[in-house]
This record gives C-alpha cells, sequence and structure tokens, in this order.
C-alpha cells in the first residue's frame, strides 16, 4: 500500500492552482516548430532592453568566483541600498526575487485560523503564498479596476496580519496616490504588516505614485518591496529587497535561505543600482511605447485600463483566450488574464517600438478574423 500524496498534502496546498507564467520563447518555437527570433514575448513585464552593460560587466568579473558561496547577508547590496533607500541596513532584507519577500512575510506572519487581506485582480503570489500556509485569504472588492483601500481597510478583522498592495498593481497597472495611501497607513492597526510592493515604481515615481519609502520611519507596521526584474532588467537572476522596520527584516531573515540571493545576482544588482542611465533610458522607452499602444489600441476601436506600469492590459471586447491563441499563431506571446477575473482582456508588456508595432498588426489580423 502507498500512500495518497495528493491526500496528505496541507489542504492549502491541495487546493493551490500553480502560478502561470508568460509562455517562453522557446516552448513557442518547439509548438510551432519555427525558428524562436521570429517570436516576440511582451507577457512578462521583463525590460526589453537586455540587461544593462554595467551589471553584465560585474557578472562577468564575479564568475572567477563560482566555486565559493555568496556572501550570505548581502553587505555591499544592502549598503548600497540603505544608502539609496535612506534607511538603515538592518532594514533591508535580500529575496530571490522580490516573490521570495512575499513568501518569507507569509511564512512569518500568517497561520491557519490567520489572514491577509488583499484586492480582487491583485498579483497572484498574494493568494499562492496566503493559501501555501494555510491562511485565509480576504479578498476586497475592486474599484474601477483598481485597490479600493476603503474596501480593503474594511476588510480587515482581528484576525488579519498582513495587507498586501501593489502600487501599480500588477495585472491592471492601476494605482493610487500619495493622499490615499496616507489615509489608509493612518486607518489600519498598527498590529497588521502592510506590504507595500513596488515592482514597477521605477516607471512612475514622482508623477502621481507615493514612495513608501517616505512612509517607513512613521510606520513600522510597513513594508516596501521592490525588485531588480523589472526597470533594473535583472529577470532572470531573481533579486528583490523588502526595507522595512528593523524588527520585521530581523525576522524575515531569520526565515530566509542563508543563500537566496546567489553571487551573480549580488554584483549585478548592485552595479544596476548605480546605471541610472539605463534606468531613465527603460523609463524613457517605456513611456514613447506606452503611447504608441495606446494609440494603436484607439485605431482598433479597443480600450484599456490606464497603466502606470510597463504594461497595459486591453480590453479586446470579446472573450480574450481565442485571440490570446491567435497572437500565438503569429509569433506574439502576451498574457491573458481570465485567472484574474478579466476574461476580456489581455495583459502587454511594453516592448521596444519594433516589437509594438508587431503586436498591434498581429492583433489587427487576429481581430479582422473575427
Ligand atoms: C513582477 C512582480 C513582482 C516581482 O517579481 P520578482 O520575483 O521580483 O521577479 C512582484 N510584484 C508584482 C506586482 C510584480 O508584478
Amino acid at each position: 500500500m502507498s500512500g495518497n500524496f495528493l491526500a496528505l498534502a496541507q489542504p492549502g496546498v491541495q487546493q493551490l492552482s500553480p502560478y502561470v507564467p508568460g509562455k517562453p520563447v522557446d516552448e513557442l518555437a518547439r509548438e510551432l516548430d519555427i525558428d524562436p527570433a521570429r517570436i516576440i514575448k511582451l507577457a512578462s513585464n521583463e525590460n526589453p532592453l537586455g540587461a544593462s552593460p554595467k551589471a553584465l560587466a560585474a557578472i562577468h568579473h564575479a564568475l572567477a568566483d563560482l566555486t565559493r558561496y555568496p556572501d550570505g547577508n548581502g553587505f555591499e547590496l544592502k549598503q548600497r541600498l540603505s544608502e539609496l533607500c535612506r534607511v538603515q541596513a538592518n532594514q533591508v532584507t535580500l529575496g530571490n526575487g522580490s516573490n521570495d519577500i512575499l513568501e518569507l512575510v507569509a511564512r512569518a506572519y500568517l497561520a491557519p485560523g490567520l489572514n491577509a487581506v488583499f484586492s480582487e485582480h491583485a498579483f497572484a503570489i498574494y493568494p499562492i503564498v496566503t493559501q501555501a500556509v494555510n491562511a485565509d485569504a480576504r479578498v476586497a472588492p475592486a474599484k474601477d479596476w483598481g485597490h479600493d483601500l476603503t474596501a480593503m481597510l474594511a476588510a480587515i478583522d482581528e484576525n488579519t496580519r498582513v495587507v498586501f498592495i501593489a502600487n501599480p498593481n500588477n495585472p491592471t497597472g492601476t494605482w493610487f496616490g500619495p493622499r490615499a495611501l496616507e489615509a489608509f497607513l493612518a486607518a489600519v492597526p498598527r498590529d497588521v504588516l502592510v506590504v507595500l510592493d513596488e515592482a514597477y515604481i521605477e516607471y512612475a515615481e514622482g508623477v502621481d505614485l507615493p514612495d513608501g519609502l517616505d512612509y517607513l520611519a512613521s510606520y513600522p507596521n510597513l513594508l516596501v518591496s521592490r525588485t531588480f526584474s523589472k526597470a533594473y532588467g535583472l529577470a532572470a537572476l531573481r533579486v528583490g529587497y523588502a526595507l522595512s522596520s528593523p524588527a520585521v527584516a530581523d525576522i524575515l531573515n531569520r526565515v530566509r535561505q542563508p543563500f537566496n540571493v546567489n553571487s551573480l545576482a549580488l554584483v549585478a544588482a548592485r552595479a544596476a543600482l548605480d546605471d541610472v542611465e539605463y534606468v531613465a533610458h527603460s523609463r524613457r522607452l517605456n513611456e514613447a511605447g506606452m503611447q504608441q499602444l495606446e494609440e494603436g489600441f484607439r485605431q482598433l476601436g479597443l480600450s484599456w485600463i490606464p497603466s502606470k506600469a510597463n504594461f497595459i492590459a486591453v480590453d479586446v471586447a470579446r472573450e480574450a483566450g481565442p485571440v490570446y491563441q491567435g497572437l500565438l499563431r503569429e509569433g506574439v506571446i502576451v498574457r491573458p488574464v481570465a485567472g484574474y477575473g478579466l476574461p476580456r482582456h489581455l495583459r502587454v508588456s511594453i516592448g521596444l517600438a519594433s516589437e509594438n508595432s508587431r503586436l498591434l498588426e498581429a492583433l489587427a489580423k487576429v481581430l479582422a478574423r473575427g
């Protein structure tokens, strides 16, 4: 007799739907039996510029030391982050991507009988990390596709330990301004950890978006998470970070794996932070690409959810699944978001101008087929 290892898993884990990533280029190339060079991927909010040359040089240099374990404390990277983020080094937690940070939070602060609050249409990792530790999810209804902070506040109860908020949110690109954040932070009970996920902040900081770092000193229950996967162009390396009170950082550092960020990621992230020109270029490219896509969608008679991130959710005015499939056959990978409660939308990451054009042409072709 062998055990039923599906039924033996923790209840929350048994019921988990795995995260569905954007389709890799090579996978589609195999399926269509075509040259990967003919495929464009606008499905995972990656930086279309390629990594910063400074990051690449740092990696090259670090290759000589691959037999050594990385610096488990990430001293150099934390030092630089603490300077740039105006905090002490003991307020920084490094993660294997910022997803790692979200998981550390869930492991450290959630448990059966406790709950996390997040919004409808919010980033898929919030329900996954919550469910994986058998905690409850309290999902607040969205307003105009975005986070309704008032509804989120109302969803907090005595068993709430964590609130996950993305600003801007993925996959909607929606955002809220400083006033809304200030009112929210002032009203949240002080024993609830507010995780403010700023994965896309570099694209819009200072425009309309609050900088979560401005509130760290006043709110010891605030954690700001950020990533090197988007504007810093290092998604493959898996590195992100959290800024929080020293107490929360202390706890997260107890549960993380001792070498959760590898040595190439550490040096690349450190170098990328100082490549101000690369980030500025990424931002300009993103703004131009956003305009290009909006104009293209307008010409196709489509509407979209206004976005401050490096992607845009377009309403294809019909069930989006077949449109997604049609685009794949044109060699264009975007992201279906029905799993986020958006069955008529497709999420398109902003690419190079040539990639955006190809997406628009392919979309016109697929929609014309009806
Ligand atoms: C992409 C993204 C992340 C970051 O993922 P990494 O693990 O750092 O690659 C975090 N939050 C949101 C909302 C995202 O879209």
